[in-house]
């Protein structure tokens, strides 16, 4: 009974922290723009299986894209084991499912130890990667410190758990022909190994190993679910929602600002689709993150920091100071920031600060060159260069804060209706030179 109260405690204590957690992240995404995006709905949902669930982009490196898929298999299958860890923590039973399923259940445990294992491999490999082989996208100056921190501690904790589960079954087969109280699962491959390190100790020794394995690996899962919220690792559940709002429009296409063209299809005497609006358009592009639309914000909680967005921009494999996966990680820092501020009572958005200025330079967005080539390479259909275009759309519209070699084209454009300095009236003179 005690075992029992000091479960619900810990399944009630971890299921507010995360619900608590949960809303706060929904609330920041909500500091964004309204966007709605109701269209092409069937080509959406082809992208979240294909993308998200089938992790199609990641297969441009086949190793570890396998390893990939055996961590993220793993998390999905192991976390059915979760269940009757809670059945069996709330009602105080012992491996509820086993009778009812038979020798099925043995099969199952079979399937649940052999990912463990994958996974425990691929966290072993993917450590080494990160910390031996120091892979260069790893060793950016924006993954100094907390983020190689918090992938290495993700790395450790799944290796922690996983070895729980393998333990918690060898004793427990060992317990299986000492004590009726263990039912019977048959024969399970991979624990199986750890048998002979366990098999000289006593039965009461052997009842505190899997009880302890047993608690340490259900209070590590809740754990590890409240940390992942705080985490890159929280791409696990939001590449769903954002490869379905993903952008479907070919990757040069730019999205025109609506009061723009209204202004200047009038100008042109053109008839606009829609009256402008009669309100002030409010800011031109974006200076902080509630100028970004929501699903720009939800892209940058979903972004895992794996750089391969980087590791292909030609401004940054040139020695430019621009990074996109930074420009993800300033804008869900700065989200936090606001979000945060605001949970306290705080000044929120009004704090004196800003994305653009305090997180993100000038001398970054203005190193972009427009080419596609992160959103090409991000696995989860990440589009950096929406934001970097909204923040140079701000502070050439706004500030007029354009290098002084940009300002020149746009005026030129403005006059002449061509980013050259020759009068529309002059544009045949070179047919003139050849009578
Ligand atoms: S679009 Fe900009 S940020 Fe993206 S890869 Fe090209 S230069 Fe880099
Ligand atoms: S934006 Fe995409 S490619 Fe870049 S670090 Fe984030 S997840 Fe990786």
């Amino acid at each position: 009974m005690i075992q029992q109260i000091a479960f619900v405690l810990i399944l009630g204590l971890a299921t507010f922290f995360i619900r608590k957690r949960v809303l706060r992240i929904r609330d920041n995404i909500k500091l964004g723009k309204n966007n709605s995006i109701t269209d092409r709905k069937s080509e959406r949902l082809n992208n979240l299986l294909l993308v998200a669930l089938g992790q199609k982009k990641m297969f441009k490196k086949v190793i570890p894209a396998i390893l990939h898929v055996f961590i993220y298999v793993g998390f999905l299958v192991i976390n059915l084991e979760v269940l009757e860890f809670v059945i069996d923590g709330l009602l105080g039973t012992h491996r509820i499912f086993a009778p009812y399923l038979g020798s099925f259940y043995g099969m199952l445990m079979n399937l649940f130890e052999f990912l463990a294992v994958a996974v425990l491999l691929a966290c072993v490999f993917f450590l080494i990667r990160r910390n031996v082989m120091k892979v260069a996208r790893f060793q950016s100056a924006e993954m100094k410190k907390w983020p190689t921190l918090d992938a290495n501690l993700i790395l450790i904790t799944e290796i922690v758990l996983m070895t729980a589960i393998l333990t918690m079954n060898a004793s427990d087969q060992l317990l299986q022909g000492r004590d009726e109280h263990y039912v019977a699962t048959g024969n399970l491959f991979f624990s199986s190994f750890l048998i002979p390190a366990l098999e000289n100790f006593s039965t009461s020794t052997l009842i505190f190993i899997e009880r302890f394995a047993w608690w340490f690996h259900i209070i590590g899962i809740l754990g590890f679910a409240l940390y992942v919220t705080y985490s890159k690792h929280l791409h696990i559940f939001l590449a769903f929602p954002n490869t379905y709002y993903g952008k479907l429009e070919a990757k040069g296409h730019i999205n025109n600002m609506p009061v723009v063209t209204n202004e200047v299809k009038s100008m042109l005497g053109i008839a606009t689709e829609a009256p402008a609006p009669p309100t002030e358009p409010g800011r031109f592009g974006a200076k902080d993150i509630n100028d970004l639309n929501w699903n720009n914000l939800l892209a940058a909680y979903t972004c895992t920091e794996c750089g391969r967005c980087t590791a292909e921009c030609p401004a940054n494999l040139t020695g430019k100071k621009l990074s996109p996966r930074k420009i993800m990680m300033d804008t869900r820092d700065r989200m936090e920031e606001v979000g945060n501020s605001l949970a306290s009572g705080g000044a929120g958005l009004n704090d004196g600060k800003s994305l653009l200025g305090d997180y993100i330079s000038k001398e970054e967005i203005n190193a972009c060159t427009s080419c596609n080539a992160c959103v090409e390479a991000c696995p989860v259909l990440i589009n950096p260069l929406e934001i970097i275009i909204e923040l140079r759309r701000y502070v050439s519209m706004e500030e007029s804060g354009a290098p002084a070699s940009w300002n020149s084209m746009y005026q030129n454009i403005e006059t002449n209706f061509a980013p050259w300095k020759f009068s529309p009236s002059d544009r045949f003179n070179w047919a003139n030179e050849n009578k």
